[in-house]
């Protein structure tokens, strides 16, 4: 029987960072348990390669239960299931979201998170290529990048949108948000900087840290109120590895809430019903958000990305790390308002020079541009169940997109800003028709192309969330050393792509845990 001080499910955005963080000490001994392996394959770290991931066996795959706000449609809900997590299969977008994302969370009981005392961790976590000042940090872990490559087809959106009247913003995650502009990514050289890449390689040498690939937590094990290990299924066997401090879950927003209710944690009576013993009736897998997202796709006779796969551009990338397969796709965007009276957006847009439809899974055959809103502060909440007491089985998924009234106002909101840019000649004199968009600017026809052609961001987060599951320092309710450190503890999505709030957290979340002094609240 193996014995660790502290045992981190999960070795994604979160649980990465933990494993690093954590091992810095080398009095300290760390399992980091990954149902998945090493991120050795290529398509994970040649950026445009992403979407080649979804389906594979580096995904988990899932999907929703039928979408009563969609027309009962099921939604393909992508994971990476590798080191790095989904930080090695996402869009490589560094975004933060707003500071009235923090300050909210801090005034409904989150002590400790407000956008002062979270920015010095955004800060710690950062190697921003473009220097340190009172926003961005230098010299962290995380490489965040200008991109090296601006497709002419993404670039048009911004063009565009400042036709239409829209401000360039050159820094989303700087003094304001609102406007359009280009992302910064986490790329290194070109090539995907995941918390992989980042955080856990150079931590694998430490003799404090054992890293145990392809192997499924089932359980927590609860003793007495305590937890004192996880069990564990590896190569057929399953074990129980012993945490003597703590058992950290950093499965994600589907798979820690899941591992919860397996171990007695959760809604009583959800429990009851799949006979498993209750040890805690709490709320777990109640608050799921995520961004729902729509994508105008238009036909174009310019070259899109399509042709971006040659033996030239993977050369150059190899050579150089230039070039078009350094492309984020999503390269550009921006942060609206749906109604003046907002002070924070509620719309963000992504934009692509290529067409992207299907739910991601429609391979493009044809030159074509895609952008689109999504509902950024949406006010539906959905669940996650476990499906049955066995640990393999995929959770019950039921997001509820678009059920509110207000996420209904939003959407087609968004999408009539985004008839709107379509309109402008930066867009306009490059589009040769419609590929897939509503079949007027009508709300009825808005709506229902919305229900239609709409699919997740990949932002699930909140269903173990600060105040309903766990308390401000991420310690599961009246449950000793238990905690949640993942995109799962949020008490709302914040506004924007959920990759840097999840390693802002685990920064904190890692001194919170070793009980070091709070980094000192930004000025300003
Ligand atoms: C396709 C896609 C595109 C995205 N694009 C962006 C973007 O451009 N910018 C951005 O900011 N965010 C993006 N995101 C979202 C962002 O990547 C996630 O919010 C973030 O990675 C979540 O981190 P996490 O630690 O909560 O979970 P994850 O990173 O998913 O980590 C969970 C880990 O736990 C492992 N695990 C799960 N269950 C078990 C178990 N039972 N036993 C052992 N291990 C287990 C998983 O294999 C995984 O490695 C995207 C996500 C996807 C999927």
């Amino acid at each position: 029987m193996s014995r660790y001080d502290y045992v981190v499910v999960g070795a994604g955005s979160a649980g990465s960072v933990l494993a690093a963080r954590l091992t810095e000490d080398p009095g300290v001994r760390v399992a980091l348990i990954e149902a998945g392996g090493p991120d050795t394959a290529q398509e994970i770290h040649v950026p445009a390669a992403f979407p080649q991931l979804f389906k594979s066996d580096l995904d988990w795959d899932l999907d929703s239960e039928p979408e009563p706000g969609i027309g009962g449609r099921r939604v393909y809900l992508p994971r990476g299931r590798m080191f790095g997590g989904s930080s090695s299969m996402n869009a490589m977008l560094y975004v933060r979201g707003n500071r009235a994302d923090y300050d909210g969370w801090a005034a409904a009981g989150a002590t400790g998170w407000s956008y002062a005392e979270v920015l010095p961790y955004f800060r710690r976590a950062e190697d921003n290529q473009r220097g340190e000042d009172e926003y961005h940090g230098a010299g962290g872990p995380l490489t965040v990048s200008d991109a090296r490559f601006a497709h002419p087809l993404a670039s048009a959106f911004v063009r565009a949108a400042e036709q239409a009247g829209h401000k360039p913003n050159e820094d989303f995650n700087g003094a304001t948000q609102f406007g359009v502009g280009r992302y910064q990514v986490t790329q290194r050289g070109g090539m995907r900087c995941s918390t992989a890449v980042a955080y856990l390689h150079p931590a694998l040498e430490r003799p404090n840290l054992t890293v145990l690939p392809s192997a499924r937590a089932h359980r927590v094990v609860v003793e007495g109120g305590r937890a004192t290990g996880v069990e564990v299924e590896r190569g057929g066997t399953v074990e129980v590895v012993r945490a003597e401090r703590e058992v950290i879950l950093s499965a994600g927003a589907y798979e820690s809430p899941k591992l919860l209710m397996l171990s007695g944690i959760g809604p009583g009576a959800t429990l009851a019903a799949l006979g498993i013993d209750v040890l805690r009736d709490l709320p777990v897998g109640q608050g799921l958000q995520d961004h729902y997202m729509t994508l105008l796709n238009f036909r174009t006779d310019a070259e899109s990305m399509l042709s971006a796969a040659t033996p030239e551009n993977a050369a150059l990338l190899q050579s150089e790390g230039r070039g078009p397969l350094t492309s984020t796709l999503a390269e550009s965007g921006g942060f609206f308002r749906s109604r003046d009276e907002l002070t924070a957006p509620d719309v963000q847009f992504h934009a692509a020079g290529l067409l992207y439809h299907q739910e991601g899974l429609g391979a493009p055959t044809e030159h074509g541009l895609a952008f689109g809103p999504c509902v950024l502060a949406p006010t539906g909440r959905g669940t996650v169940t476990p499906r049955s007491p066995r640990p393999d089985a995929a959770p019950r998924i039921q997001h509820n997109f678009l059920t509110t009234q207000e996420d209904r106002d939003c959407i087609v909101a968004g999408i009539r800003l985004a008839l709107e840019i379509a309109d402008q000649p930066a867009v306009a004199d490059l589009v040769t028709g419609p590929y897939d968009t509503p079949a007027s600017a009508s709300e009825d026809d808005i709506l229902d192309w919305a229900r239609r052609a709409g699919h997740t961001l990949y932002h699930p987060t909140s269903t173990c969330a600060i105040g309903a599951v766990v308390d401000p320092e991420l310690r599961v309710l009246d449950v000793a050393g238990l905690r949640v450190v993942d995109a799962s503890v949020f008490p709302s999505v914040p506004r924007g792509n959920t990759n840097a709030p999840t390693i802002m957290a685990a920064e904190k979340a890692a001194d919170l845990i070793t009980g070091a002094a709070p980094l000192t609240p930004a000025a300003r």
